[in-house]
């Protein structure tokens, strides 16, 4: 509590006028003793110098007669003790009762002895008494000593009591100097507490409070600088609390990952993209996981701290670039890794090259054969039968070339422009039909046996009907291939309030399941061998994805391996729906 500036400030003051107090009483006390002790002396000089030429002029020197000068004197009111002693040192006259007593008994010696050399003299005795002893001649002789004694207890009483209510007097004023020095030094240290307090408060982040301005002093100012500073500060901290918002709301958003950790490996920031890439569960040691996931220490440690790398967790494929951040000293003290998800371009990429791959090795193989059969055929000289058969096998090969290069640009083309189809309101049953009777020849080669169900009573449909017949006879035809001899083939046709739904479903050799999920892909063949000698080039089944994708329709097949396939068409009976 006393160490506020308050009770510091009260103290002081206290202290001081406190000693001045003192002092001043200390001072008038011993005035007033001073003054006092003169008067008496002045007193008993002049008392002393009336009686002495009285007594001096007596002819005759004995007890009586200077006796009765003595009770002359003794009236009332009169305060001095009077004494008379002989040459021998007897009392001879007094004012008291001590007659005939010796004079060495009743004063001090130095008395005794100025009086017999010739002098006066005064001073105060331990019985707080003042006495004076004065010289008593006749003719130059020496008759005695006339002692004049003050009792001096009345003057110290009044003294004691002047002292007594000087004290009071200090101890009421100090009393209020106390009070009004706790007064003034509030008016001075209450603005200062107010201030320290909302300085705490301010430090806590709490910027709405002000201090209220009292006076115009510089205590006043005191408060409206701080108020001003207040201000300020809360301007700039929401200011930068803004941009701060900002900045994270950027980033919480970003199509990227970001991570910033500083050096020491303790995590700055992660937003929500970043937790999401690297597969991190919120419940996670997140500075251990993306140590691990992102080898943090490997990159610290190689002091290399600009890079990229790419790392893959659960099929993503991740671009990781890093690089340090720096601080106002340019010394670098954290990473920042931008995190990218590569995973589509990287797999359009892969199928790029894989597809590249692919059509190289498609051709290479009749090209191989042409060449083979035709050199053989340059160098040497056949009978017409091997020349026949040699020439069917290079058109043969020169055929599949034909298709494959045939579906490749049809295949390009859909690529290049999606909305290429012609839709008119065409008839299933009549495309399926012209489509069974083109086919009829080879299933029947087969003793296949293919039945065609309708299920439904308007038939007529919205689609490109030559894209629409190269799927069905896409599917129908596989069906053929993909089936044994005396196979059943059944084609149902239906709807429901959506789509029009075509199914084929075969009993032949069936598709395991594993490659069910890549059936779609170009130049996916399960048996490439076997699908090669019955001179499918793997691209039908992309080919009419593609055209159900343009339709907006959905195509989809199912199967067992050696039970048999069924492929599902479901075509929009609104196809811009
Ligand atoms: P292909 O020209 O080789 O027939 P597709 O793209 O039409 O190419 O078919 C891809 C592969 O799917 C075929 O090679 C074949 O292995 C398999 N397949 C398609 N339809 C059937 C079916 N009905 N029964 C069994 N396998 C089939």
């Amino acid at each position: 509590m006393f160490n506020s500036i308050k009770w510091r400030f009260t103290i002081i003051y206290f202290i001081l006028i406190f000693i001045a107090l003192i002092t001043a009483g200390i001072f008038i006390v011993q005035a007033f003793e001073e003054y006092h002790l003169d008067s008496i002396e002045k007193k008993m000089d002049d008392l002393s110098s009336e009686i002495l030429p009285k007594i001096e002029n007596l002819e005759d020197f004995n007890t009586n007669s200077i006796q009765n000068i003595i009770d002359s004197y003794k009236r009332l009111g009169f305060e001095e003790d009077l004494y008379i002693i002989n040459t021998d040192d007897v009392v001879v006259a007094t004012s008291t009762e001590n007659v005939n007593e010796r004079g060495s008994n009743l004063f001090d010696l130095k008395l005794l002895i100025s009086a017999k050399s010739g002098k006066e003299e005064t001073m105060i005795t331990d019985i707080r008494t003042m006495d004076k002893s004065v010289p008593i001649y006749l003719n130059d002789k020496f008759r005695g000593i006339l002692f004049v004694r003050y009792n001096l207890d009345a003057m110290y009483i009044t003294l004691s009591k002047t002292t007594l209510i000087i004290v009071r007097v200090i101890v009421i004023v100090t009393g209020i100097t106390i009070i009004i020095c706790f007064l003034i030094a509030k008016t001075i240290s209450e603005p200062i507490e107010d201030i320290s307090k909302k300085i705490l408060l301010m430090s806590d982040g709490n910027f709405s409070n002000r201090v209220e301005v009292k006076s115009t002093d510089e205590i006043g100012d005191l408060a409206m600088t701080f108020n001003l500073l207040t201000d300020k500060l809360q301007y700039n901290i929401n200011e930068v609390f803004k941009e701060k918002n900002k900045m994270e709301t950027i980033i919480e958003y970003m199509n990227d990952g970001l991570i910033a950790i500083d050096l020491n490996k303790n995590i700055i920031h992660v937003n929500s993209k970043a937790r999401c890439l690297l597969g991190m569960d919120s419940k996670l040691n997140d500075v251990k996981y993306i140590n691990k996931k992102l080898d943090v220490d490997a990159i610290i440690s190689s002091n290399e701290l600009i890079g990229i790398k790419n790392i893959e967790i659960n099929e993503t494929i991740l671009k990781i670039d890093y690089l340090p951040f720096k601080d106002e000293e340019d010394t670098e003290i954290g990473l920042v890794f931008v995190i990218t998800d590569i995973t589509e371009s990287e797999k359009l990429d892969r199928m790029r090259k894989e597809f590249v791959a692919n059509v190289s090795h498609e051709l290479k193989t009749p090209l191989t054969s042409i060449k083979s059969y035709s050199e053989t055929l340059i160098n040497d000289d056949y009978d017409n039968e091997i020349t026949k058969k040699f020439l069917t096998v290079i058109n043969t090969e020169a055929d599949r070339m034909t298709r494959l290069v045939r579906d490749l640009l049809q295949l390009s083309n859909f690529d290049a422009s999606f909305s290429n189809r012609k839709t008119e309101f065409n008839d299933w049953v009549i495309l399926i039909d012209t489509i069974l009777l083109k086919l009829k020849p080879i299933y029947l080669m087969k003793n296949q046996e293919v039945n065609f169900n309708v299920h439904l009573e308007d038939t007529i449909g919205e689609f490109d009907y030559d894209k629409m017949e190269q799927v069905i006879i896409n599917v129908l035809s596989n069906a053929i291939k993909y089936t044994q001899e005396k196979g059943v083939i059944n084609i149902e046709l239906s709807d429901d309030d959506r789509v029009f739904l075509i199914e084929v479903h075969d009993n032949g050799i069936g598709i395991p399941e594993e490659d069910l999920k890549h059936i779609f892909n170009r130049f996916y063949r399960v048996d490439k061998a076997r699908s090669r000698k019955r001179g499918g080039t793997g691209l039908g089944l992309a080919i009419a994805k593609e055209i159900m994708d343009m339709h907006n329709g959905e195509f989809i097949i199912e199967s067992i391996f050696n039970e048999g396939t069924k492929a599902i068409l479901k075509v929009p009976k609104r196809i811009n729906l």
